[in-house]
């Protein structure tokens, strides 16, 4: 049975162009770029080639970017460093709706004294700026908050976010893990201090990726040893990783455009006909301002993870809001914040699209999943029939 990937925002196939970049680097080219030798000293020329191909898509200058080992160290990493280089405030603002690796790290934060406040969402998963703009004061050292959301794809008026907390002097990271490859960004306009990259969500290796620092940022350094990336992430360089990132962000930077207007079209495709054809299914998240590969999607009284058993026998690949912890499942953070009722948000799938899916891909899924529904439908107790 032929795989059909819907699931690009949890992660997404290494294009065979990368894997080509990448392979030398194992067994042939593998030396260490820190060596004297003339074969370790080459890989240094490939690091530094990685660092333009990388700053040429965010338009930024490559001594801005920091190879680090994904978004999760790129997020830990920008706000922990912040914080660390001005010690004498306490203050940290995000969202309720962030990925863990920002949510977590900023709730740890609180056990070890900082005032750490996550801004609410409204029903359609958007900010209220004006709350955002009181809440930074003297005592905040960081405001962090993600371009686009993971689950529902909504994406935040970023650049504008940046323009108030920079009027008040502060610093501003934000989490562009799933933005990055699906929407043009840049940063020589723009008022991010900080960013973090992940190579797996755009067609690069996993286990690498990128934290920029804005020149001037005050961030102190993350992992002390070497002086690897300026003496700021110290560590034996993750040279294919590094060299696959620097191709899959070429890729990304010739093919932006048109693979942002395909992947949307399909999007579209799937998702209107999803709403067209099955009983009690909603969009969730803003309709206008969102990602062109994400689709969200609810439908009343029937479990995510039965929808997604069913099209698993289809080769279906899709991903539910649910995370199935201590055995109970819980809605996801994010639907809650919103403010989605439970009926709905237990059954919620995103659909998340990437350049590699076709048109027949979609009207496979198409015809399979409204089957689908009514059959749960038809279980569902809740469903009066
Ligand atoms: N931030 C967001 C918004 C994400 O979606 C993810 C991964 O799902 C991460 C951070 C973590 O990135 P990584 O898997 O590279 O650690």
């Amino acid at each position: 049975m032929k795989t059909i990937y819907f699931d690009n925002n949890a992660t997404t196939k290494v294009a065979e162009e990368v894997l080509e970049e990448m392979q030398p680097y194992f067994c042939e080219l593998y030396g260490n770029p820190s060596s004297m030798h003339t074969f370790g000293g080459q890989i240094g020329r490939k690091i530094r080639l990685a660092r333009e191909q990388v700053a040429e898509l965010l338009a930024c200058d490559p001594s801005e970017i920091i190879f680090t080992s994904g978004g999760t160290e790129s997020n830990n990493a920008a706000i922990k460093g912040a914080l660390a280089a001005v010690p004498n405030k306490r203050k940290v603002i995000t969202t309720r709706v962030e990925h863990p690796a920002v949510l977590a790290a900023c709730r740890d934060l609180e056990n070890h004294g900082y005032t750490v406040v996550e801004l609410g969402v409204d029903r359609q998963g958007r900010l209220d700026l004006a709350e955002l703009e009181a809440e930074v004061d003297e005592d905040t050292v960081i405001v962090s908050i993600m371009y686009a959301n993971n689950e529902t794809g909504v994406v935040f008026p970023v650049e504008r976010i940046a323009e108030i907390v920079k009027a008040k002097g502060v610093t501003f990271h934000t989490d562009a893990v799933q933005v990055i490859g699906k929407v043009p960004l840049n940063l020589s306009e723009s008022n991010i201090d900080l960013l973090s990259l992940s190579s797996h969500k755009l067609h690069g290796p996993k286990g690498v990726g990128v934290l920029y620092v804005r020149k001037g940022t005050r961030l102190s350094p993350f992992m002390l040893g070497g002086h690897q990336e300026g003496g700021r992430r110290a560590g034996t360089e993750n040279i294919p990783g590094i060299v696959g990132l620097g191709k899959a962000c070429e890729l990304v930077a010739k093919n932006i455009k048109q693979e942002g207007e395909k992947v949307k079209h399909l999007r579209d495709k799937l998702e209107t006909a999803i709403l067209r054809s099955c009983e009690g299914a909603r969009l969730n998240g803003d309709k206008q301002s969102r990602l062109p590969n994400t689709s969200n999607i609810s439908f009343e009284y029937i479990e995510g993870e039965a929808i997604l058993l069913l099209l698993d026998r289809y080769g279906i690949c899709a991903s539910s809001g649910s995370a199935c912890t201590s055995g109970s499942l819980e809605p996801s953070h994010v639907l809650r914040a919103m403010g989605v009722p439970f009926t709905a948000a237990h059954g919620s799938i995103r659909f998340s699209l990437s350049r590699y899916n076709t048109e027949q891909e979609i009207d496979y899924t198409i015809e399979k999943l409204p089957q689908i529904v009514n059959q749960l439908r038809e279980l569902s107790p809740f469903v009066a029939r």
